[in-house]
């Protein structure tokens, strides 16, 4: 039998002819998964090539470790791994193949004195009868793993949704002008809740696009195209422009609620961002401590001195600047001094696992002992569980999102969610959970 193994590049692509060979013979599944590290250079330029080559060997040997026997694993660039599943009985094995990997490789390495954490991106390619030449195996994992990166995900599957977004972009262009002109893009508002008693303190608006004949398309999928050709722009506007007009239909009696809107980081750079925001709060009569303005950890990063002077300004006219995804970038304490923010989100991927994996309830911690710290507020997000509820609640976490305290959902049920008597989430002080409003099924 054969045992999962390190091959070359000439190997591994002589090995995914084949077996892309034996399915189009046979119909033997198989899939192909790409892992990219994300910011490999940083490693290299902060660590030195050394560690970040070790990384990469143990990386290698981190994967064949769990990889069922039979399966084969190749280095195909200077940052980027390859692996051939085979012998696949279900597509759940492919994802649990991948989270397996995830976690895996979230674990910090420890070579030369130096911790280092690395965030990975994988982009998976399954069999497909359309597809006979074993390059294009290659080239739409590729696809799915820019997108991946690109939205922050951590892993995507190709889909033809996926190939239509990149290989026929000035399609996809036109389609956010039309959906821009008529209307398709609606914001669905996810609750925040002040985790000790329960109580709504806002939502935060996530864009849905839906197309006609495309059905809802995730942001995840057109968020990173509009970035690139800088739909972005018009789009952040229009999110910022119906959040603050919808805040006027949230119920009356709710008047100190929040709502938080995403940033991309080419929408933080726009010389007149101050502006237009301030004008979009004057031109819809809302106070500007009812607004938050959320960017991601690596938005931040990536020209800390404009994004920082930008958001320093927002913040100083009182709206809250919240970063998002937070602990999956390489934020350095020092940042901390003058970080113009007023809360951290703490990454699903952490929330997700602080039962399960004493590193991600230890860099939960550290987190949350950071934002006191500094005083920021700390949000968990992706809150599926009570159990997780709960842990966040003894880990004096301020702020929860998640599954569990409601879903995304259009304007109208997330009205009637904030009008339904709520019971508090917390177990030992609620006996009712059973019939509880606010159970993860109840929204969308
Ligand atoms: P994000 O800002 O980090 O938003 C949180 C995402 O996690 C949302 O996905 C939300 O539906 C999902 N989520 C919340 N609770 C849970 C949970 O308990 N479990 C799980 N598994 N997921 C949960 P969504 O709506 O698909 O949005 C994905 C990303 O797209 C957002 O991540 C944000 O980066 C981006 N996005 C969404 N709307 C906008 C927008 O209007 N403008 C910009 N620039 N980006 C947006
Ligand atoms: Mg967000
Ligand atoms: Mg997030």
């Amino acid at each position: 039998m054969t045992v999962s193994k390190l091959l070359t590049r000439t190997q591994f692509f002589h090995q995914l002819k084949e077996t892309s060979q034996l399915y189009q013979n046979t119909r033997q599944e198989f899939a192909l998964i790409l892992i990219g590290i994300n910011r490999f250079k940083k490693i290299n330029l902060l660590y030195g090539f050394e560690v970040g080559d070790q990384i990469l060997d143990q990386m290698s040997e981190r994967i064949i470790d769990i990889l069922p026997e039979g399966n084969v694993i190749a280095k195909i660039n200077n940052s980027e791994f390859a692996i051939l599943l085979k012998q696949i009985k279900h597509a759940g094995q492919v994802i649990l193949a991948t989270n397996k990997i995830i976690s895996v490789l979230s674990e910090p390495f420890n070579i030369a004195n130096e911790t280092v954490r690395i965030k990975v991106s994988i982009g998976i390619c399954s069999a497909q009868a359309s597809i006979t030449r074993s390059d294009d195996y290659i080239h739409r994992a590729e696809v799915a793993l820019e997108l991946a990166k690109k939205s922050n995900a951590e892993y995507l599957l190709y889909s033809d949704a996926l190939d239509l977004d990149l290989n026929r972009q000035p399609d996809i262009e036109n389609k956010i002008n039309i959906a821009l002109e008529e209307g398709e893009f609606e914001l669905y508002y996810q609750p925040k809740v002040d985790l000790k008693s329960g109580t709504p303190i806002g939502a935060e608006a996530l864009i849905r696009w839906n197309h006609p004949l495309l059905g809802q398309v995730s942001p995840n999928a057109f968020i990173p195209i509009a970035e690139q050709t800088g739909q972005i722009i018009p789009i952040t506007f229009w999110t910022l422009n119906t959040a603050l007009r919808q805040l006027s239909e949230w119920p009356e009696f709710e008047t100190m609620l929040n709502v938080a809107v995403n940033f991309s980081a080419i929408a933080t750079k726009d010389e007149d961002l101050v502006e237009r925001v301030e004008s979009a709060l004057k031109i819809w009569g809302i106070d500007y401590t009812r607004l938050t303005i959320e960017i991601t950890e690596s938005t931040l990063l990536s020209d800390p001195t404009k994004t920082f002077e930008i958001l320093k300004k927002l913040k100083n006219l009182g709206i809250k600047i919240s970063i998002d995804d937070f602990g999956t970038g390489y934020s350095s304490l020092s940042y901390f001094k003058n970080i113009p923010a007023t809360e951290l989100k703490i990454d699903q991927s952490f929330v997700s696992k602080v039962l399960s994996s004493p590193t991600d309830l230890q860099i939960t911690k550290t987190i949350i002992a950071i934002a006191k710290e500094f005083e920021l507020k700390v949000v968990a997000e992706g809150i599926e569980d009570q159990a997780t509820y709960d842990a966040l609640v003894k880990l004096d976490c301020d702020i929860g999102q998640g599954y569990f305290i409601g879903r995304p959902m259009p304007l109208d049920k997330f009205v009637n969610w904030l009008k339904t008597p709520r019971f508090s989430f917390t177990k030992n002080v609620n006996s009712n959970d059973a019939e509880h409003p606010n159970s993860p099924n109840r929204d969308t």
